[in-house]
């Protein structure tokens, strides 16, 4: 096997597409070497050795040191010097480099190869004893700390002492006689600390230093950064071992760091900074201010320091000709560290750059432009995802802050203001100008109010399809639920966390991309939505071939998501519409009436008001389909619960709260969720069902005859299992239908249980159309309570038993398979059958994938995710 990968010399084994293999750093070095750009030689140990390492109880493959010897042998064939010669000593650097970049989490150890022999050797070399000390004082901290386990306060301490007594203040002024003394004093403070001598063999050295960079792929910090990046174990590290170049040999030396454009802007230009005389540490550690790149970037920092431009013009032109070639070979803005060795330049790796939302729609959209990738390739270069930034006020990233409390990133969006602890009372100072935050242990139908009229929503319990998550995403207010950390007191008005109180009125921060509440005004940035970001959405259109629509029911909902895109409304929940309050009273009264001519006479005093609704609905989005479901969720939800709330609604319409209390305890059930909801709520009571569509079929011929386009109505009866259930409620429908005289419809249904998908094939004898309800698909299909699951579903991602949480992205291969079927047995009765997805998944871009391969016609998703479905339908057409 081959585990040792050299490069250097205008040559290389390996090459950017063996990645897995040598990691990120080591494939990009080995590309850069072929190349013919300047990279100081060096090989690089494999992936495979790490996964080896692990596997074997940490002991390394018999064959791999003489492929270490030989690669030493290739590095001093270039370099012309020797490990360990004494007279002309190599010395090497020795660099963690994974298949994903893992900044500053692995080790790194410099200037190995020293000892007390072989730094006289650098000092005669370098002609500066002092420089080689330095180099030698330098090598023997890294190397106790990262290798030896000594930690590095110890060698600062000592060097912190020794300057005090000489009254210096700064390194610089450390003198070779000072640093003899140092390296004396740190040496035995190593033997001191461990009982043996700092290695002097360099093998013994190099050895050490492998040990350490494959070990710290298992050190703690590594183990979270992996789990929070979704970073597998088993890729394993690379280590590079590469000819060290020294940026500290004086005036002409440097070191720095360099993006071939803005990563935060995007513009093209170039943006770095250096420092003259400096190791790559010093750059990072942030003792000295580094200086700008470009003359033009120090004129408009106002900056005295020369830019590299202009304190070295000849490496700078060379470095510069270098970014346009790993540009235009890579194609894509490049991340570049190099050092600079008595006026020569060396590249020490280039990795493609991260950057902001913002700049990666500007690179990719002046790339296309540019001819330099295609408008395809444009477009998979941006992240769906981070358009999300885009669409909602952000927080400053610059901006200080102070964070309170943390719980899901339930719906994005940041917003400001004062803390409230009731709906009432959130509209209620909301009304007088006042903007608040609404903070609930979780939310219920009685607080759409309370939620319309809040900046933003916390809760301390719930998910990502938790009521408050699902209404705020809906909103497009930023919502942070789940925060388990903190405790809500009502009485008291407060709430506590870690340790700090916070009180009715006092203001807070809300970032509901990140889930974070921060105490305080965090300043803020608005969104900027033409420009590249309408380019790539319209490249996107023309790529998908995905119809995009919205889950949306209010005016407001509805025009923001046609604002963004939305091709038609792929789910209208009609029971949100009965939350505003002068309705809920007659909702109310629909419920508790005694028998069927009560209901009826509720009901037809809540008629106009829906036809008004969807009249609403259907001006906005003109001769663009509406999917209208009718009623779903279980009646009782839409009862007071407290006792002080049920007197009050028994007042207001007119009951005595002993009964009112009775038909909430009628209709209390164990399990709600699989209880007298959806379609069943028209089995028992078809007047409410009848009642909506015939709203929906007045409505529709009122807005034709009004704008003279007629709109496109979808009545859709949702959590059917059966087809004898939609047969039923179909005839009612089509009855109404007749009745009024209504215009263009069709009827579908949702496909959110289990038995529905395997039963597609009947169902689709009386359906026109099948909508994914992916929400409770998933949790019949687990049996996992969507409200409650995110309490303990943590454990199952940190435990490898999901990958993720199937609420936030569909799981693929259960209720996937259930897609499938639906699909394959609802065409095969129907070969017209229109299907789309309308649970949360619809606006996430791996479930966006999904739809595409499997099929679907279109996803609907919430408003603010319109534009992110709109690419990844684009990017899984690609
Ligand atoms: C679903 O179940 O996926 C769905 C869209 O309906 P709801 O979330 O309203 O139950
Ligand atoms: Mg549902």
């Amino acid at each position: 096997t081959q585990w040792v990968y050299n490069f250097g010399g205008g040559s290389a084994e390996g090459n950017t597409s063996m990645k897995n293999l040598l990691g990120g750093k080591g494939a990009n070095l080995a590309e850069m070497a072929s190349l013919g750009l300047p990279v100081p030689p060096g090989f690089t140990l494999t992936t495979d050795v790490c996964t080896y390492y692990y596997d074997n109880g940490e002991q390394y493959p018999d064959d791999m040191n003489d492929q270490i010897e030989k690669g030493l042998s290739h590095i001093e064939e270039l370099t012309g010097k020797k490990f360990g010669d004494p007279a002309n000593p190599l010395l090497v650097s020795v660099r963690s480099g994974a298949r994903a970049s893992m900044p500053g989490m692995m080790d790194t150890v410099l200037n190995l190869g020293l000892n007390d022999e072989t730094v006289e050797g650098l000092a005669k070399l370098s002609g500066d004893r002092r420089f080689a000390l330095d180099s030698y004082r330098r090598f023997i901290t890294m190397y106790s700390d990262v290798v030896m386990g000594v930690h590095h306060h110890t060698y600062e301490d000592i060097l912190e002492r020794h300057k005090d007594d000489q009254g210096y203040m700064l390194d610089t002024e450390m003198t070779a006689d000072d640093w003899d003394v140092v390296i004396k004093d740190f040496k035995s403070a190593t033997k001191r600390a461990l009982g043996r001598d700092f290695p002097q063999d360099p093998m013994e050295q190099l050895q050490g230093a492998v040990d350490a960079v494959f070990g710290s792929w298992m050190n703690e910090r590594a183990i979270v950064y992996r789990r929070l990046n979704d970073i597998p174990a088993a890729w394993g590290t690379a280590v590079n071992v590469q000819a060290m170049v020294f940026g500290n040999m004086g005036d002409t030396s440097a070191t720095g760091v360099a993006f071939t454009r803005d990563p935060s802007t995007g513009d093209n230009r170039y943006y770095g900074e250096f420092l003259i005389n400096a190791q790559g540490e010093d750059v990072v550690a942030g003792i000295r201010t580094p200086q700008t790149l470009t003359k033009v970037a120090r004129e408009e920092m106002g900056d005295d320091a020369p830019s590299m431009e202009e304190a070295l013009p000849e490496v700078y032109t060379q470095l510069a000709e270098t970014f346009v070639t790993l540009e235009a070979h890579y194609r894509d803005m490049q991340d570049i560290e190099f050092t600079v060795e008595e006026g020569k330049l060396w590249m020490l790796q280039t990795r493609t750059g991260k950057r902001t939302a913002r700049a990666a729609l500007k690179i990719a959209v002046d790339m296309a432009e540019a001819g330099q990738i295609s408008q395809e390739e444009a477009l998979l270069r941006v992240d769906p995802m981070s358009l999300d930034q885009l669409l909602h006020p952000t927080l400053n990233p610059d901006a200080p802050r102070d964070l309170v409390a943390m719980g899901l990133p339930a719906s994005p969006g940041a917003a400001i203001g004062e803390v409230v602890f009731t709906s009432d009372e959130a509209e209620t100072l909301s009304k007088a100008g006042h903007k608040v935050i609404l903070v609930r242990v979780e939310t219920s139908p009685e607080d759409i109010h309370g939620m319309h009229a809040a900046e933003a929503i916390v809760t301390a319990r719930g998910g990502m399809t938790s009521h408050a998550a699902v209404v705020a995403r809906g909103m497009g207010t930023p919502c942070v639920s789940g925060a388990g950390d903190i405790r809500i007191d009502y009485d008291a008005q407060q709430f506590s966390v870690a340790g700090r109180t916070i009180k009715k009125g006092e203001i807070v921060t809300v970032d509901g991309a990140t889930g974070q509440v921060f105490f305080g005004a965090v300043e803020m940035q608005q969104p900027e939505l033409s420009g590249d970001f309408a380019k790539v959405m319209k490249w996107a259109d023309a790529a998908r071939r995905l119809g995009i629509r919205t889950n949306a029911e209010t005016p407001l909902d509805v025009q923001t998501a046609k604002d963004f895109g939305a091709e038609g409304i792929g789910l209208c929940r009609t029971e949100h519409m009965f939350f505003e309050a002068d309705r809920l009273g007659y909702f109310r009264e629909m419920i508790l009436a005694e028998d069927k001519e009560g209901r009826e006479a509720a009901l037809s005093k809540i008629l106009p008001v829906q036809r008004e609704d969807f009249a609403a609905i259907f001006r906005i989005m003109g001769d663009l389909p509406c999917t209208i479901r009718l009623l779903d969720p279980p009646l009782h939800e839409f009862l007071p619960h407290t006792e002080a709330d049920i007197e009050t609604v028994a007042q207001s319409i007119g009951v005595p709260a002993k009964e009112l209390m009775a038909r909430a305890t009628d209709l209390a059930e164990s399990n709600p969720m699989l209880g007298h909801r959806g379609c069943r709520l028209g089995i028992s009571y078809p007047e409410i069902y009848e009642m909506q569509a015939r709203a929906i079929f007045e409505a529709q011929k009122a807005v034709a005859e009004e704008t003279g386009v007629t709109p496109v109505a979808e009545i859709m009866v949702p959590l059917v299992s059966s087809a004898k259930e939609l047969e039923i409620l179909k005839g009612k429908i089509d009855a109404i239908a007749k009745d009024v005289g209504a215009l263009d419809y069709i009827v579908g249904t949702m496909i959110e249980l289990p038995r529905a998908a395997l039963r597609a094939g009947d169902i689709a004898e009386h359906a026109e159309f099948f909508s994914f309800g992916t929400n409770d698909l998933t949790q019949t299909t687990f049996g996992l309570s969507r409200d409650d699951a995110g309490r303990f579903l943590p454990d199952y991602v940190s435990q490898g038993i999901m990958e993720k949480d199937p609420f936030m992205t569909l799981d693929q291969d259960g209720v996937g398979d259930l897609i499938q079927i639906a699909t394959e047995r609802g065409r095969k009765t129907k070969e017209s059958l229109k299907l789309g997805i309308c649970g949360e998944h619809g606006g996430d871009p791996a479930s966006v994938e999904f739809c595409h391969r499997v099929g679907l016609n279109y996803v609907s998703c919430s408003p603010y995710r319109v534009p992110i479905a709109r690419l990844a339908a684009a990017q899984a057409a690609i």
